[in-house]
């Protein structure tokens, strides 16, 4: 209902001063002003009104809003008009608008407040509009860029971390939390140092703190708790982010499980040791007999500038020529063991399979051996069934039986020693036993490893490679090498052969 008459109109005629006025200030900073009277029809209509719904002042004056612009009903605004005419101070946020006829889109904020007479009665509301189309759709744009980024992070194989600049940690990627079992309630802030392994954590807060503080990119390797209780050695990389106006806005991090390295780094480490350790004992193992065999050699060659006659009588000349013999042959069989080394690591060992007896080849070895058993003090026990006959390189077997023995009289002087010799069921076997220092049980299996010795350096030369090399030709010939032992109760080691290789 219009309330007429000239207090009315001067009342208007103030109010719509003041509205050009507010208008002014509002034009400036982009915002829509326009007044309904107390019939929601339109009395006020700013510029900006027309930039944004592109309806002119003329088209709308004196119009029902709701004729002029039927969205408003669509998407409830409509009621923040009503409220305002009732007398409240309403606003709408981020409401979609479309003007069909000018089809125009987009998105606005609205702030309604009634217009009172100088009763106190409302004749009328205003509203102030802002066109927010621009900062929604650069919200949104965000948003999308933000939603990218996650579903990216989420699906790297990586574990990805942010920290803000106070160098609590905001955001883990799904690879993250999968990682630990962890939510991200949990791992937030500093929850995720929870899991670092107790020896590594003071060393990766130091680094992590020092590299916020200087803003340095930085690298740390530590023990991560994974979700199944493993501990996995982790490789960190964290870079500072900065804003796009070069402010410092935290750090981004990736971490990669490097468990698989780290232990292939330490076998590697431990293999160059190891190599090491056996060159500096392959030389000095070389060197003992090459000593012996020069200084038999010298005395030969004296003998024979001064009176060679003499030293050829005494039997000195033989004697020189037996030792200087035997250290050829220990030098012989240390240089083959070396060169087994070549052929067994790059597979090229080779098995010439042949018919021949086991006990007559045990007894040409101990025949062969018998010298250094007596300069042993090894009595020998030999039982033997007639034959054990098999097909195997006999070459190959003999040195296995060989090594087998002398470790025995190695590691057993002034002791017994036992050989037996049975065949039956399809498998022949030899069993060698001495009664020297013996071997601990966490020794047992290791001494089957190359470069692996038990026994003290200084008392017993030798590589660590005889039974190694056995057990690989015992391998190549489908049969089995095992020891029984005790320390200080001697020694019994087991060879077992199929009669015929399969
Ligand atoms: P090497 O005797 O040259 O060291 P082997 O491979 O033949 O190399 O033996 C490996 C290790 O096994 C020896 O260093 C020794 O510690 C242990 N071993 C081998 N045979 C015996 C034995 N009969 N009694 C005690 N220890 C033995």
């Amino acid at each position: 209902m219009r309330v007429e008459g000239k207090t009315f109109e001067a009342a208007m005629a103030r109010l719509l001063s003041l509205l050009s006025f507010s208008s002014r200030l509002l034009e400036s900073e982009g915002a829509g002003l326009f007044a309904v009277d107390s019939d929601c029809r339109y009395m006020f209509w700013n510029p900006v009104m027309e930039l944004i719904t592109g309806k002119t002042a003329a088209e709308v004056l004196g119009k029902h809003a709701y004729d002029v612009l039927p969205f408003l009903r669509h998407t409830g605004e409509d009621a923040y008009i009503d409220r305002s005419l009732a007398g409240e101070f309403v606003s709408s946020k981020g409401h979609r608008y479309t003007v069909p006829e000018t089809q125009r889109e987009g998105y606005y904020d609205g702030y309604y407040l009634p217009i009172k007479g100088e009763e106190g009665a409302v004749i009328g509301a205003a509203a102030v509009i802002r066109d927010i189309t621009q900062r929604h759709l650069s919200e949104g744009q965000l948003r999308e860029t933000e939603s990218r980024f996650r579903n990216m992070a989420d699906v790297a194989p990586v574990l990805l971390w942010m920290a803000e600049t106070d160098s609590l940690c905001t955001f883990f990627n799904q690879t993250w939390l999968d990682f630990t079992g962890r939510s991200l309630e949990e791992e937030w802030g500093v929850g995720w140092a929870e899991g670092i392994y107790f020896e590594d954590f003071q060393k990766c807060m130091d680094t992590y703190i020092a590299a916020f503080n200087s803003r340095r990119v930085f690298e740390m390797e530590y023990r991560l708790r994974r979700r199944d209780g493993e501990y996995r050695w982790i490789l960190d990389r964290g870079t500072p982010r900065y804003s796009p106006n070069g402010d410092f806005a935290g750090y981004i991090g990736s971490c990669v499980d490097i468990s698989d390295r780290k232990q292939l780094e330490s076998k590697l480490i431990k293999a160059v040791r190891d190599r090491d350790d056996f060159l500096s004992i392959a030389s000095h193992e070389l060197r003992t007999p090459l000593t012996t065999l020069q200084l038999e050699i010298e005395s030969l060659m004296r003998s024979l500038e001064k009176r060679p006659e003499m030293a050829l009588a005494s039997g000195r000349l033989a004697q020189n020529a037996t030792v200087a013999n035997t250290q050829t042959s220990r030098l012989i069989t240390l240089v083959d063991e070396l060169l087994d080394v070549s052929r067994v690591a790059s597979g090229r060992l080779e098995i010439h399979p042949a018919e021949l007896d086991l006990c007559e080849l045990v007894n040409e070895i101990v025949q062969r051996l018998r010298a250094a058993l007596e300069v042993a003090g090894c009595p020998l026990e030999l039982a033997m069934h007639a034959k054990a006959i098999g097909v195997w390189d006999k070459i190959r077997i003999e040195q296995v039986v060989t090594n087998l023995l002398s470790n025995a009289i190695k590691y057993g002087a002034g002791q017994p020693i036992e050989l037996r010799v049975t065949a039956e069921q399809g498998t022949a076997c030899l069993r060698v036993t001495d009664h020297g220092i013996g071997i601990a049980p966490h020794d047992q299996l290791r001494i089957f490893q190359r470069f692996e010795r038990a026994a003290s350096t200084s008392n017993y030369g030798g590589f660590g490679l005889g039974l190694w090399i056995s057990r690989e030709i015992v391998a190549a010939h489908g049969g089995s090498i095992q020891v029984e032992s005790a320390p200080g109760a001697g020694a019994t080691f087991i060879l077992k052969l199929p009669l015929r290789i399969s």
